[in-house]
């Protein structure tokens, strides 16, 4: 598979602001920030849609959303609250085919997003 601008950043041959980093899962600051806190977490494997999820990938899932609660924790919103997003291809507004979870915190969310 062709790799990602987000393949490049997890093998450092570009640079990225990284906030978070395990075995499975690297966390790092969205270049165009919708929120005062705004970070994308992603797996350190290519699974390129949420439909490319499956029984043997899906434990990455898991790792992301512990790693996102760790994060929360750590930089003190995780009792105010905040958003978790993942887009899912044209009409889900993907631009970046490695999956990540968009974490959105610091402001008062809106619904309907958008
Ligand atoms: P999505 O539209 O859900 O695929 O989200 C892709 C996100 O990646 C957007 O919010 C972009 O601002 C962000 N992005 C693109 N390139 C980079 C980069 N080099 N470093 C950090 N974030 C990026």
């Amino acid at each position: 598979m062709e790799p990602t601008i987000f393949d490049l950043i997890l093998s450092k041959e570009i640079p990225a602001d990284v906030v978070y980093e395990d075995d499975f899962v690297m966390g790092f600051k969205d270049v165009n920030p919708q929120a005062p806190v705004h970070v994308l977490f992603i797996p350190k494997v290519q699974i390129k849609t949420h439909n490319d999820l499956n029984a043997d990938n899906m434990d990455y899932v898991s790792k992301i959303h512990l790693a996102i609660n760790a994060y929360a924790k750590q930089i003190g919103v995780a009792e105010d609250g905040y958003r978790i997003v993942m887009n899912c291809n044209g009409q889900g507004g993907q631009t970046v085919f490695h999956i990540h979870m968009h974490f959105l915190a610091g402001r008062q969310m809106q619904w309907p997003p958008g």
